[in-house]
């Protein structure tokens, strides 16, 4: 086959049956979770001036390189939205809603970075949110509900890792402590790590490259700049996390992309996918993101899970398999097709799946098809059960496979239902 002129862009994709339904029951049982948690879905635009974003911090990637931004026919700058959260807060701004406010939110992100396996120009998450609580058990609540939706799409191998970024204050002299320490050594960080001290030496952590481990393995630890208030607020999150048995490693090292992130910070990592895209969903508690976009002091907490490596990591485990798409009936007709239509009318009507050939293919072309959709039952009219006002109805899998019985028209819905229940 010739290579057509026109493919996807680099790192976007298209999702195709049955990936598709896949990727549609993800969103449901995510949103099944946390609704019966008292979450409400935010559906914000796909586009937001280019400030919201910027907000989120001006030593981030996402901000800095990957944006994909552009003046509109207004004259306004826009971006396609790199998160969620920004977008969120930015909600909750524009309609003061009462607090705390409980969101969810999915939906595709875009960011212009190298694709490779699990890493796309074009992906999906899943989001949380809480805006307006500082109690830390809304933390915990924030880090079980991801939890038990890995649990519920069948994951085994995922790892929490949690830190606490301390209090502002508390961050701040950490991050001098960094910047000193990195600076001293500064000789033997990657050029691109170099680079990030000079913006956030806090950033240099989340470097993945294996120049930076040693440098970074022995680098100062947040714990030793704790207040007694940031102490207590982490120690109170891990007796919670303990208290509902989940599992958890803390990690001085998880610091994260945004800049507005203080005290809790989480990261899910999958066990089956490679170091540098091992991350399925990760989040924190933030401060300044609201106020920074024009509301009043609000904390906030939250996480996003990206549905598209997290799949990878159900792939990898052999769990939540593509749900079936296959319809119950299919129906063959050789008379012309108007009884074709009106059967699959009246048998969707009742309620079950069913599909049909067109075209008026041949008998042996349109059994064929009945094979391939994957149907129960075939329901078969030619000109006999035309004049007959009857049916044949014929079981295409199972024990009784082409063990056809003729009924009459009037008590097709019936009898399938009672075949198929
Ligand atoms: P972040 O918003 O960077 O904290 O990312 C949250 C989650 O989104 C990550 O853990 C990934 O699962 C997913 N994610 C982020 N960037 C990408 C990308 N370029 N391609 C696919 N998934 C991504």
């Amino acid at each position: 086959m010739a290579v057509p002129e026109f493919q996807t862009s680099p790192g976007m994709r298209d999702i195709l049956a049955p990936e598709s339904a896949r990727w549609r029951a993800f969103v449901d049982v995510f949103a099944r979770i946390v609704e019966a948690a008292g979450y409400r879905q935010l559906m914000s635009p796909l586009l937001e001036d280019l400030g919201v974003f910027q907000r989120i911090g001006e030593a981030t990637d996402v901000v800095t390189k990957e944006m994909y931004d552009f003046v509109d026919k207004g004259g306004r700058h826009i971006a396609l939205r790199p998160e969620l959260t920004a977008s969120i807060c930015r909600a909750f701004v524009q309609h003061r809603p009462p607090t705390p406010w409980k969101v969810w939110s999915a939906g595709s992100q875009f960011r212009y970075e190298r694709p490779q396996r699990g890493r796309y120009r074009q992906f999906d998450q899943v989001d949380i949110e809480v805006l307006g609580s500082d109690d830390p058990y809304v933390d915990v609540e924030v880090i079980a509900l991801g939890w038990e939706f890995y649990r519920a799409l069948g994951l085994r191998q995922v790892t929490l890792l949690v830190n606490s970024l301390g209090e502002p204050e508390d961050r701040a002299r950490y991050v001098e402590a960094l910047r000193v320490y990195f600076e001293a050594n500064v000789d033997a960080l990657s050029p691109e790590s170099a680079v990030t001290l000079q913006k956030n030496a806090l950033r240099v952590l989340d470097s993945k490259r294996a120049q930076d481990a040693a440098l970074i393995a022995a680098a100062p630890h947040i714990a030793e700049f704790y207040s007694a208030e940031a102490g207590a607020f982490f120690e109170a999150v891990q007796s919670g996390l303990r208290a509902l048995e989940i599992p958890f490693r803390v990690d001085a090292s998880l610091v994260r992309g945004l800049d507005y992130y203080r005290h809790t910070t989480f990261e899910f990592q999958g066990g089956t996918l490679d170091s540098a895209q091992n991350a399925l969903g990760g989040g924190g508690r933030y401060d300044g993101l609201v106020e920074s976009l024009g509301g009043p002091p609000t904390p906030g907490v939250g996480f996003a899970l990206g549905l598209d490596r997290t799949l990878i990591a159900c792939d990898d485990e052999g769990v939540f398999a593509p749900p079936s798409l296959n319809v119950d009936v299919f129906v063959v007709d050789t008379t012309g097709g108007l009884e074709a239509l009106r059967i699959t009318a009246d048998v969707r009507a009742a309620g079950m799946r069913v599909d049909r050939a067109y075209e008026q293919r041949s008998m042996k072309g349109q059994m064929k098809a009945a094979d391939r959709s994957g149907a129960k039952f075939a329901v078969i009219i030619g000109t006999d059960e035309l004049d007959k006002a009857a049916v044949v109805v014929r079981p295409l899998r199972g024990e009784r496979a082409n063990d056809q019985s003729t009924i009459p028209r009037v008590d097709l819905i019936s009898y399938l239902q009672k075949v198929l229940s």
